[in-house]
């Protein structure tokens, strides 16, 4: 059947509109989750390839919705940040990391630090610095258990307001790490000049890692390259043992992903959640 362009028009302006009101609604439903609490952070180790000792965990938020169980963020947080509901959430997420911090530091255990994501768009809106410093000194948390994970889109803004801050934080002690390395655009002097502690090489790499050549060499030189400027590297996506003996052999220093563990819910006592890998 052939349609006019007139009633094509309308029936692409009624899907707009119902398309604005779903959106409409979803932004509705994540403000109310925030309102609510609705989030928890599952922690992920990242385990140390010279020692086989978890070094660190990822904090990776979920939503605990009511209806539809435990919801990734790939469902919500393009739209926290679209929305600048990012900020609050963000500020949620630091909130929990410290409180479950104290809580691990009160069970006497030794305590592994946590990195928490912040994106591009939290940079824009607030300081950071001052979020952080705050729910710190909220949970009387040392400014040594936490590490900040940045992708390079926040180094790219590249303005004077972001170094500042960063700068500000890592005088806190607080380390910082580069994200999703590879994927983005961060030069060299950008990368030295803010002293970065550790990248994090995307996992795309790790998944081409034993069938391309050139992911090797880009793994190879990736490290090289940031041993001599005092930086760590953390192979992320690591999945089989396979992938483990090649990064050991390329001198990376440390692996995150689901051969190790997966991104889990707290526990009474960190060190459950830290698995050792045999050397
Ligand atoms: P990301 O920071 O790159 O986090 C790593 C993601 O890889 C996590 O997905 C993790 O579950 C997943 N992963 C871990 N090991 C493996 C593996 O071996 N193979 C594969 N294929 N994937 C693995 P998740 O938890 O769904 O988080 C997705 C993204 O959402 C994160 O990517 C991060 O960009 C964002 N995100 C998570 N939590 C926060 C947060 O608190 N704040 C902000 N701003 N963003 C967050
Ligand atoms: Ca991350
Ligand atoms: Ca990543
Ligand atoms: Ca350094």
């Amino acid at each position: 059947v052939k349609t006019s362009g007139k009633r094509d028009f309308r029936y692409f302006d009624v899907r707009f509109f119902e398309a604005i009101q779903q959106k409409y609604r979803a932004e509705a439903e994540l403000r109310h989750a925030i309102e609510h609490n609705q989030f928890v952070i599952y922690y992920q180790p990242r385990v140390s390839l010279a020692t086989g000792e978890t070094s660190s965990m990822e904090a990776l938020v979920r939503w605990a919705h009511p209806s539809r169980g435990i919801v990734e963020p790939r469902s919500f947080i393009p739209l926290a940040e679209e929305t600048g509901l990012i900020v609050e959430l963000g500020e949620q997420v630091i909130d929990s990391v410290c409180s479950q911090l104290a809580f691990w530091t009160r069970q006497g255990h030794r305590v592994v630090p946590v990195s928490i994501n912040v994106s591009a768009i939290q940079f824009a809106k607030i300081n950071i610095g001052e979020s952080l410093s705050a729910a710190l000194r909220r949970h009387d948390v040392s400014a040594q258990l936490v590490e900040i994970e940045l992708t390079e889109s926040v180094m790219m803004a590249g303005n004077e307001a972001v170094s500042s801050v960063l700068t500000a934080i890592q005088g806190m002690g607080i380390r910082l790490l580069v994200d999703d390395f590879g994927t983005g655009y961060s030069s060299l002097s950008q990368l030295q000049e803010l002293d970065f502690d550790t990248l994090k090489v995307d996992k795309a790499f790790t998944a081409r890692l034993e069938r391309s050549e050139a992911s090797k060499i880009f793994y190879k030189a990736i490290i090289t390259m940031a041993h001599s400027l005092g930086m760590k590297v953390v192979a992320e996506g690591v999945e089989t043992l396979e992938q483990v003996h090649s990064l050991k052999a390329l001198h990376c220093d440390e692996v995150q992903g689901f051969y190790i563990a997966p991104p889990m819910p707290p526990t009474e006592r960190q060190s459950v959640l830290a698995p050792a890998l045999s050397k």
